[in-house]
């Protein structure tokens, strides 16, 4: 039987453990943390749940449907598009074809001209169909760059692409590549953004218990500090790792290393993704009878980006906060300079700018979530210069969203990829 170590218990290295476990291996998972999940993690509170940020999971993700029972995952869906906030004003912008119901408001909302309408629909069917390859390839630009090519007013990109786009890769100047915004627009069309009902934790939890019952011992509190293949030639040699403290050293015929990019490069000195965006996620709470009326959109911040946008939790999953109080959560891109009292003045002052028919002196901060790393940057281009899993010598495979792109799609994926990486070379 073939003894593998996976390194790192976040999404990709939990779909590696539980592929490799299915298959045959004899597999042991090493976190450094107390809990498993990496970046997707919740904390619930006996009354709230709190994600580690606000991060959703889109329904259309093919590595999602392939890795993940969904129906178990008791999702709640977000109803399409947003609304787009600004003092005094707020307007739906929705997917009239996917939410009837928003048909007419989306089709007056005057922040989004109608030739912009149609361009929207017209890049639906441009992109529908499309494979992951076939979106990522050729020429990289900006996601600025590829709304302009496209004919996109600036009004658009100003009142819906920067807040949403801004939030969707943490990069409200819209920097990042076009292929990220293409991949996530046609997910975006072919599916929903949803969040598990016992908050996002739910799907590493999920992972976990199919590695479980397929075998694989998962450790948490169990760093590794170091991976050091005896050979070149993955097919002879094996790979010794050293354990943090008390454990010392053990010794696997093969290894998955499934960590952030930059212990990645500390454990294997293969280059990774070094730059990295962070963001801030504040929770707070108002009494239930306080009914914004959003319908559960996201609420994007069309005049600063303080908050970019603020989420109706509790609106979409009821079951985030208790049934006397609605939960929200406000996201500031980066990590910035203000503590919490700061943060939830300018959380009520935005929010009694867009809903000035309401008072939230009632609004309590219940939580934060400050994030250095939630993403690895992702420029034009960037692709190209991201290591594949046959990276580094003798048997040491590598998983992580980094070696696709920054995404849970992209984690779940990689997880698979590494485990048949090793299967093929290894067997079991
Ligand atoms: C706030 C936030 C919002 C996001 N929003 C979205 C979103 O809406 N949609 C989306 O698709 N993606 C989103 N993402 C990105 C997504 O969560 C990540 O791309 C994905 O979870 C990465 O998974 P991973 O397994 O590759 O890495 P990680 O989750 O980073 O897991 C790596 C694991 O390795 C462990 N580790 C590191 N070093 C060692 C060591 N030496 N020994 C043992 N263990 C080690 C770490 O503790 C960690 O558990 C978001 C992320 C954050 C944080």
């Amino acid at each position: 039987m073939t003894d593998v170590a996976v390194v790192g218990g976040g999404l990709a290295g939990l779909v590696a453990a539980g592929r490799l476990a299915e298959a045959g291996a004899r597999v042991e998972l090493f976190e450094r943390r107390e809990t498993l999940g990496g970046r997707v993690r919740s904390t619930h509170d006996g009354r709230y749940t709190f994600d580690r940020g606000f991060q959703v999971l889109f329904t259309a993700y093919p590595a999602a449907r392939r890795e993940l029972d969904l129906d178990r995952l008791d999702l709640r869906e977000f109803p399409p598009g947003a609304i787009i906030c600004r003092p005094g004003e707020r307007s739906t912008l929705s997917d009239p074809l996917r939410d009837p119901g928003a048909a007419v408001e989306t089709l007056l909302n005057r922040d989004v001209r109608l030739a912009d309408k149609l361009r929207l629909f017209r890049l639906q069917r441009d992109l529908e169909g499309r494979s992951e390859r076939e979106l990522f390839a050729g020429e990289d630009g900006s996601i600025r760059e590829f709304l302009a090519d496209y004919g996109f007013s600036r009004a658009f990109v100003e009142n819906f692409a920067e807040p949403f786009y801004g939030g969707v890769t943490l990069d409200r100047s819209l920097g990042s590549s076009a292929a990220v915004f293409r991949y996530t627009f046609r997910c975006l069309s072919e599916g929903a953004i949803a969040v598990p009902a016992a908050g996002m934790s739910a799907i590493p939890e999920q992972l976990a218990r199919r590695a479980e019952r397929a075998d694989a011992t998962l450790h948490t509190e169990m760093p590794v500090t170091a991976v050091e293949p005896t050979a070149a030639d993955p097919r002879t040699g094996s790979v010794t790792l050293t354990l943090d403290g008390v454990s010392g050293t053990r010794t696997f015929d093969a290894c998955v290393v499934a960590t952030n990019p930059k212990a990645a490069t500390e454990l294997t000195d293969v280059a990774t993704p070094d730059e990295t965006r962070g963001c801030t996620t504040a929770y707070y709470s108002l009494p239930a009878h306080k009914d914004l009326r959003t319908g559960g959109r996201i609420l994007l911040n069309a005049a600063d980006e303080r908050p970019n946008e603020v989420v109706p939790l509790s609106a979409v999953a009821p079951e985030y906060a208790p049934e006397d109080r609605r939960l929200l959560s406000a996201t500031w891109l980066g990590i910035p300079d203000a503590d919490d009292a700061e943060l939830a003045e300018e959380a009520r002052g935005a929010l009694s700018d867009w809903f000035p028919e309401h008072r939230f002196d009632e609004l309590e901060h219940e939580h934060t979530s400050r994030v250095e790393f939630a993403q690895f940057d992702q420029p034009p281009g960037f692709r190209d210069r991201l290591p594949g899993p046959r990276e580094p010598a003798g048997p040491v495979y590598l998983a992580g969203d980094y070696t696709g792109w920054s995404s849970i799609h992209a984690a779940l994926d990689s997880g698979g990829h590494a485990a048949g990486a090793v299967l093929d070379e290894q067997g079991v």
